[in-house]
């Protein structure tokens, strides 16, 4: 193989690889936008008003996202969490990423419950007052760790991975006591990913 074919040779792999790269980047970009840039929140009647205005302001502040509250509480009747889904997911009349603080979820212990299909998340706040042992009061310490709950939650219905961070609202630490009061914010490493997401979006329709 003379010289000059080895030169072209070689550019050629660097071409291939380059443009490799770019679109290995750019589908990577592409993967990680929303297309929305808001999260409805909504309680279900057994939950005092106060306890969702509580939550959109820690979600509003800090979150890089708007966080809406549904006004009207929507109604349970409690079957596993399905009948809160669906009627959460028609008072919100539009398919963005959806909140439901439920007040309990008949047969289901998990603080949080993600639907996935429904883009919605269900916090059951029964669970985590039974966690911290006091089934008739929302403490302060039940109200921090709804907080993280609800940053969790927002962060999974957007597509966000879990974080290693154990002090980031992003981590899988419950089982930890003393920590989820603590991280309930995103840390310097998940918020910018999150914001990448939001504004990058092609196809943002606002809501
Ligand atoms: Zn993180």
């Amino acid at each position: 193989m003379c010289t000059a074919m080895r030169i072209t040779l070689r550019v050629l792999t660097m071409l291939l690889i380059v443009a490799a790269v770019s679109t290995h980047a750019a589908e990577k970009k592409q993967g990680s936008t929303s297309k929305y840039k808001a999260v409805g929140i909504v309680r279900s009647k057994d939950v005092p008003a106060k306890v969702l205005a509580r939550i959109v302001s820690h979600v509003k502040a800090n979150a890089p996202l708007k966080a809406r509250a549904l006004s009207k509480p929507v109604s349970g009747g409690e079957v596993e969490g399905k009948t809160h889904v669906a009627n959460a997911r028609a008072a919100a009349k539009t398919p963005a990423p959806l909140l439901v603080l439920v007040g309990k979820v008949a047969k289901r212990p998990e603080r949080v419950i993600i639907s996935a299909k429904d883009n919605v998340a269900l916090i059951n706040v029964d669970a985590f007052q039974k966690y911290l042992n006091q089934p008739d009061k929302i403490s302060d310490e039940c109200l921090k760790r709804i907080d993280r709950a609800a940053m969790k939650a927002v962060g999974t219905l957007f597509g966000l991975p879990s974080c290693q961070n154990p002090f980031c609202a992003l981590s899988d630490v419950e089982s930890k006591p003393h920590i989820p009061v603590q991280g309930r914010n995103y840390c310097p490493a998940c918020l910018p990913e999150f914001e990448e997401m939001l504004s990058l979006s092609p196809t943002s329709k606002g809501n």
